[in-house]
C-alpha cells in the first residue's frame, strides 16, 4: 500500500514516519519550496503529545531540541498573583511536562527524521486537485503540473486545507475568530519568568502570556482583536506593526507586558486565528483529512498539534488493524471524532473567557485565587493522560458506521 501525504507539517511527517512503522510506504508532499511552513508560533506539547511520538520512537528528538514547562502562574495585569499549577503532575500522579518549542522547529525535526527514514519530503508541490481512478487509485495534481499517484491520499494540509473542499465541497469554511496571536521572541529581555514556568497575565483588555527560555531568551505571546483589514492581508503586516498592535492592547494595563514588547527587535509574527467547529465529512473515495484539516480548534487549550500527533498515530494503526480503506477510514473516524471535537468546543469556550467584562473580571480573579487554596492540579486530565499503545489492536469498525 502507498500513501500520498499532502501536507509536511505536524501531522503530515508524522504520518509518514506512523505509515512506516505500520508497513505502509507514502511520500509527503509540502507547499512551501524548502518544504517547510512559515516562522510561526512556539507551541507546548503536552503528554498526549509526546506520547504519540514515542509511539513512533521520535519523542527523543524533540525532547532534545525543547525545554521543560513545568509550571503555569496565573497572575493580573498588575503582577499580582492569582494561582499556579503544575504540569508535570496531576491528581492521579506524575506526568511528563510540556515540551516547548517554536513550531517551525518541530517540522523542521520531524520532516528531516522522516528523511532520515528514507521517506521522501518533497517542498514546492502544492495539491490542487485529486481523484480516485477507476484502479482505486488517488491521482494528486500539484500547482507545478506534476501529478504522483497511490493507494490513498492523506490530507495534513491544516486549517485552509484543500483536501477537506475535494472530499466535500459543502465542507464548512474556517471561521476568523476575531483574534490575532501575536508572538515574540525577545533576546534582551528585562521581565525574566521563573525557569520552566510560563507566566500567564490576565489584563483588561488582553491576556498575555510568556516563558524564560533556558539560553535566557524570552518568548511571549499576546491575543488581540483583529484589525478591520482581511484576514488574508495580514500576511503584508510588519513586525513593527504587528509589535504596535500588541503594545496598544497592555499600554497601560500590563506593565511586564509593554517592556516585553518593547524590548523585542523583529523576531515578532502574527497570526490569525480561525476554527472550525465541525468538519461533518472526514473521508471519501480513499483520502481523508487529519490534524487541523479535519478539526481545527482555536489554540487556546494548547493541543491542537498534540491531537494532530495523536491522529497520526491511530490513523496507521487503523490502516494497520482493519481490512479495507475506506473501513479504516471510518474506524479512525470513530477513535477520533469524540476527542477532538471536545477539544474544540473546550478551546472556544476558553477563547470566550479570556477577555471578559470588568464584573466578570473580578469574578475570575476570585475563583482563580480560590483555586490556589486547593494547590496545584491538572484541570483536564482527559486530554494529557492520553495513551496510544501501538501494540494493541484497534478493534473492528463497529457496526453503526457501516450503515
Ligand atoms: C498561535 C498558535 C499557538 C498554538 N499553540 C499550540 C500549543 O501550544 N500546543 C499545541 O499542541 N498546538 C498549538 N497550536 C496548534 C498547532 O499549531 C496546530 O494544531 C498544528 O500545527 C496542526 O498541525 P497540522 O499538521 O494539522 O497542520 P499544519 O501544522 O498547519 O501543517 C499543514 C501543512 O500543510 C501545508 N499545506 C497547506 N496547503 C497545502 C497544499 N495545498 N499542498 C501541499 N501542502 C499544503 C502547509 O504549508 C503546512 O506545512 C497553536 C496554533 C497557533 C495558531
Amino acid at each position: 500500500m502507498h500513501a500520498l501525504i499532502i501536507g509536511g507539517g505536524v501531522a503530515g511527517t508524522t504520518t509518514a514516519m506512523a505509515f512506516k512503522k505500520a508497513g505502509i510506504t507514502s511520500a509527503v508532499y509540502e507547499a512551501h519550496p524548502d518544504g517547510l511552513s512559515e516562522r510561526g508560533a512556539f507551541l507546548s506539547l503536552f503528554a498526549n503529545g509526546m506520547d504519540a511520538l514515542r509511539a513512533i520512537d521520535a519523542h527523543q528528538l524533540v525532547s532534545e531540541r525543547s525545554f521543560a514547562v513545568t509550571r503555569l502562574e496565573f497572575a493580573t495585569g498588575t503582577g499580582k498573583r492569582l494561582r499556579d499549577a503544575r504540569l508535570d503532575q496531576d491528581r492521579f500522579g506524575r506526568l511528563e511536562a510540556p515540551r516547548t518549542l517554536r513550531r517551525a522547529e518541530l517540522c523542521r525535526l520531524l520532516a528531516d527524521e522522516a528523511r532520515r527514514r528514507g521517506i521522501p519530503v518533497e517542498g514546492g508541490k502544492r495539491l490542487v486537485s485529486a481523484v480516485r481512478t477507476s484502479a482505486d487509485r488517488v491521482v494528486a495534481t500539484f500547482a507545478d503540473g506534476t501529478e504522483a499517484e497511490g493507494d490513498l491520499l492523506v490530507g495534513a494540509d491544516g486549517i485552509h486545507s484543500v483536501v477537506r473542499r475535494l472530499i466535500d465541497p459543502a465542507a464548512p469554511r474556517p471561521r476568523y475568530t476575531g483574534e490575532d496571536a501575536v508572538c515574540g521572541y525577545a533576546s534582551k529581555a528585562p521581565a525574566i519568568a521563573s525557569p520552566e514556568t510560563m507566566r500567564m497575565m490576565y489584563g483588561k483588555r488582553s491576556f498575555f502570556a510568556y516563558v524564560t527560555t533556558p539560553g535566557g531568551d524570552t518568548w511571549w505571546f499576546i491575543n488581540t482583536p483583529g484589525s478591520t483589514s482581511t484576514p488574508d492581508d495580514r500576511g503584508s503586516v510588519t513586525p513593527e506593526q504587528w509589535k504596535r498592535r500588541a503594545l496598544n492592547r497592555v499600554s497601560g494595563d500590563i506593565r511586564t507586558a509593554t517592556e516585553l514588547i518593547r524590548s523585542t527587535e523583529d523576531d515578532v509574527v502574527g497570526i490569525s486565528v480561525y476554527d472550525i467547529s465541525s468538519t461533518p465529512v472526514w473521508h471519501r473515495d480513499h483520502m481523508l483529512v487529519i490534524g487541523d484539516a479535519a478539526h481545527a480548534a482555536a489554540p487556546n487549550a494548547g493541543h491542537g498539534a498534540a491531537m494532530a500527533l495523536e491522529d497520526s498515530v491511530v490513523l496507521a494503526k487503523c490502516l494497520r488493524d482493519v481490512p479495507g480503506v475506506e473501513a479504516a477510514f471510518a474506524r479512525f473516524e470513530q477513535l477520533r471524532r469524540p476527542r477532538v471535537e471536545e477539544l474544540v468546543a473546550t478551546s472556544a469556550n476558553m477563547k470566550r473567557r479570556a477577555i471578559p467584562g470588568p464584573l466578570q473580571r473580578l469574578l475570575r480573579d476570585f475563583m482563580l485565587s480560590r483555586l490556589l487554596k486547593d494547590g496545584p492540579r491538572n484541570a483536564r486530565p482527559w486530554l494529557t493522560r492520553h495513551h496510544i499503545d501501538w501494540e494493541a489492536t484497534t478493534g473492528p469498525l463497529e457496526v453503526k458506521d457501516r450503515q
